[in-house]
């Protein structure tokens, strides 16, 4: 489907089914700027009735930029986000002190405005000033990615980029303020994001997601997972062949699996350091550094090894840490975790 086709089937769809709504019905930049302000996190149907207040209270700019704080807050009472109505008000002001009442006319400029983000800013200037500048929010990532198969992730900056850019190119040379509200409303209404019309749908025949039965799947958000780093420093306390060790409890990582006793730290340091609290692990050395990689975490894993000449401080130091101890066959039949594995591997037998 090439841009025209896809613009005008689009566009038609628009004319025939789209909502009634009074800030459609106007290209002043004010009363479409106060529309876009109060359906920030509002849905339509509650936001409507807000609309029509302010617009009957404060007809003009002017109107609101002189009004009295507290009558502002006061038709606001029930929005929530209190900080909008507040910016409202002081943005309402610097209009008529510094752009002498009028509204910047281009995108650039309505971007500098306070509260005025790049979906409000391409919306107040395709709406008013018919400039050729796409809006794109959750409905427009949704219809593009369903429509063409774009599989990037929006909650990416790769992804916000590249749907920007699609949706620009494909947004209508001479009706650009038909475009943004088709593509908004064909989200909102047809193309859902849990029941998408699409038996009904003049893409039916075209849509990616519909061929391929990937509504559900698009478009692809990706939260980044927040990975957790660790430091451990584990001591491998031992007596001729046999190692203290403790079974792991509590909400953590492993729980029920054994570990050795563990010193954890949230940055990394010397191990000599991150033990220095310990004056009874004499003769400690390094045996080995592992990194283990989890979902939602980066173990970086010290093995320091404490061998012991003495039975006594042996059974001394499983008693003062809750320890227990085993034999290396032992060892090899107890649930451990992989990294305490590897170091049995690795570092014993070497
Ligand atoms: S066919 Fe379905 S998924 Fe594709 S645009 Fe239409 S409603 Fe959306």
């Amino acid at each position: 489907m090439n841009k025209e086709q896809f613009t005008k089937q689009l566009i038609d769809w628009y004319q025939s089914h789209h909502r009634a709504l009074p800030w459609r019905e106007t290209h002043d930049p004010y009363k479409i700027w106060l529309s876009e302000i109060i359906l920030q996190q509002t849905r339509v149907a509650q936001g409507l009735p807000y609309y029509q207040k302010f617009v009957a209270a404060f007809p003009t700019l002017q109107a609101l930029a002189q009004a009295d704080e507290q009558k502002v807050l006061r038709l606001w009472q029930g929005l929530g986000y209190y900080s909008r109505a507040r910016n409202l008000h002081a943005c309402a002001k610097m209009i008529v002190r510094d752009f002498n009442g009028r509204f910047p006319d281009n995108y650039a400029a309505l971007t500098k405005l306070p509260g005025v983000g790049p979906y409000t800013a391409a919306a107040i200037a395709s709406f008013a000033f018919r400039e050729r500048v796409a809006v794109v929010d959750g409905n427009v990532f949704r219809v593009l990615a369903r429509i063409f198969g774009i599989e990037v992730n929006i909650a990416s900056p790769e992804g916000k980029k590249y749907f920007t850019a699609k949706a620009n190119e494909l947004i209508d040379d001479t009706r650009p303020d038909l475009f943004n509200q088709a593509i908004m409303e064909f989200g909102a209404i047809h193309c859902t994001p849990v029941a998408p019309q699409c038996n009904d749908c003049i893409f039916s025949k075209t849509c990616a997601a519909n061929l391929h039965s990937l509504q559900k799947l698009l478009p692809v958000k990706e939260k980044k997972l927040t990975v957790r780093k660790r430091y451990f420093y584990y001591v491998s306390i031992r007596y001729k062949n046999k190692w203290l060790m403790k079974k792991r409890e509590g909400k953590d990582i492993w729980h029920g699996l054994y570990d050795f006793f563990l010193v954890e730290s949230k940055s990394k340091k010397n191990w000599r350091t991150a033990i220095a609290k310990h004056p009874e692990f004499k003769n400690a050395k390094r045996l080995g550094k592992f990194k283990h990689v989890l979902t939602h975490q980066q173990l970086f894993a010290t093995f320091i090894d404490v061998e012991l000449k003495d039975e006594k401080e042996f059974v001394s130091l499983a008693k003062k840490f809750a320890l227990m101890p085993f034999t290396q066959k032992q060892v090899d039949h107890l649930p451990k975790p992989v990294l305490i594995s590897k170091y049995f591997e690795s570092c014993l037998q070497a």
